[in-house]
């Protein structure tokens, strides 16, 4: 039975990305290396407007499985080159047709003519093909609005490729392609999800999160690694910061009446963020916050702690229902390790009313008694840098944090 050799991949978005064009295709390249590194065969052949992945060999349903989740791809077909004689053209189509044959099936052309000097027009493909496979397999019927199968004939300048399954890609744009952003990533629900779409966007993420022990334990830092352990499989590797916060949070307590004091641990939060974003060459910070969820995250709230910095802040789920958030992390299998029972930061210190309509100037005077400059250096100092890794057991880097 005749194999596909090859796996064409479009890019969609990419193509249409002018100077930017060699970087994200690279950057695609990358990606699809990566996820599949168990199959040493293959190679990849990129051109400006697609890109081939040369099985040599390789299983192709695997692959096809592999490059489901790899952002930049808008759809991929495996496929099958052949020569530009007409004969062999015939003959590997009709192969093709025998492979994914079943009975009762109606099928039909499609011609893609991208060599105007190729000796038959689209309309003379279809019907050369199209009569070829009638003739050799009984009973077929032609359905040219709805078939079951659709072979494709694309006969480009240098070959003509056959292929008949289409599969949608994730989209996006490639993993690393868009600058970096650090990503505040708490153990809650929201947060890894606006990774993820940030992420699909192209943006490299490093993620920053707040710990405070002993009022935190061990086990809510794991829960933490083991969602940036799943936002790793998507770029490959995830750098996580791991900022110690109890001494602030105290301080904090100590100098800010009750009813603000999360919204000035929010804006300790943004500048020791905005602090490492700098040290690590980010553009941008990313938050899960999602408008009207909770005491912080309202309109005035978001005025208040926003006013710490003037890096910008993307929140990609601000208009999104918590119901879509959370099938988006049943998704992207987040979901599971976010409802784990264990202590935040913020819920362990949460005041019991929160101002839901913080002013900024509040809570900027009562800030003001407090020199928290030195209290943020030393937070960035101690910060823990660990590398994510999709696979890789780091419990011994765990061991010796702090
Ligand atoms: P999430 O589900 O992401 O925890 P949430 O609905 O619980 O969000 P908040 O607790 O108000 O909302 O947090 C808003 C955002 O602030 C979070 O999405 C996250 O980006 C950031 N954040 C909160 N706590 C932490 C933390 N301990 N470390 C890092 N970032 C945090
Ligand atoms: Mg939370």
């Amino acid at each position: 039975m005749i194999t596909y050799d090859r796996i064409l991949i479009r890019y969609g978005e990419i193509s249409t990305k002018g100077r930017n064009r060699n970087l994200f295709v690279d950057k695609l390249r990358r990606s699809i290396k990566r996820v599949l590194h168990d199959f040493p065969n293959i190679k990849i052949e990129a051109q400006r407007d697609r890109m081939f992945i040369l099985l040599n060999g390789e299983n192709s349903e695997e692959i096809v499985e592999c490059l489901q989740g790899i952002f930049g791809i808008q759809s991929y077909s495996p496929a099958i080159k052949v020569g530009k004689d007409i004969d062999e053209m015939k003959e590997a189509a009709l192969a093709l047709f025998r492979k994914v044959y079943r009975e009762g099936n109606t099928f039909k052309i499609t011609a893609k003519r991208a060599d105007k000097d190729f000796s038959l027009d689209t309309g003379e493909i279809n019907q050369t093909f199209g009569s070829h496979i009638l003739v050799n397999i009984p009973d077929l019927k032609v359905d040219v609005k709805k078939p079951d199968i659709n072979i494709v004939v694309e006969v480009r300048k240098e070959a003509c490729y056959l292929s008949c399954e289409n599969y949608k890609g994730a989209g996006g744009l490639p993993a690393g392609s868009s600058g970096k952003a650090m990503l505040m990533l708490s153990g809650g629900i929201d947060s890894p999800v606006a990774g993820y779409l940030s992420m699909k966007r192209g943006i490299e993420i490093e993620a920053v999160h707040f710990y405070s022990p002993p009022f935190t334990s061990e086990r809510s830092k794991q829960k933490v690694i083991d969602l940036a352990k799943k936002l790793s499989r998507i770029s490959g590797g995830v750098a996580l910061h791991i900022v110690p916060f109890t001494e602030i949070q105290q301080l904090i307590q100590k100098q800010v009446p009750d009813n603000y004091t999360m919204t000035s641990t929010r804006r300790m939060m943004m500048r020791i963020t905005d602090e490492i974003r700098k040290k690590y060459d980010g553009l941008a910070i990313v938050t899960g916050e999602s408008l009207g969820q909770v005491a912080s995250q309202t309109m005035e709230s978001m005025y208040a702690i926003n006013d710490v910095i003037s890096t910008p802040v993307l929140r990609p789920l601000i208009t999104m229902d918590k119901g879509d958030i959370i099938d988006i992390a049943h998704e992207i299998d987040t979901h599971d390790i976010s409802i784990r029972p264990f202590e935040d930061c913020c819920t362990v210190f949460v005041p019991s009313s929160p101002k839901t309509k913080p002013k900024l100037e509040k809570v900027q005077h009562f800030e003001s008694f407090t020199d928290f400059e030195p209290y943020i250096a030393e937070a960035v100092e101690k910060t823990e840098k660990l590398i994510i890794k999709p696979n890789t057991l780091i419990d011994e880097e765990i061991e010796n944090l702090f």
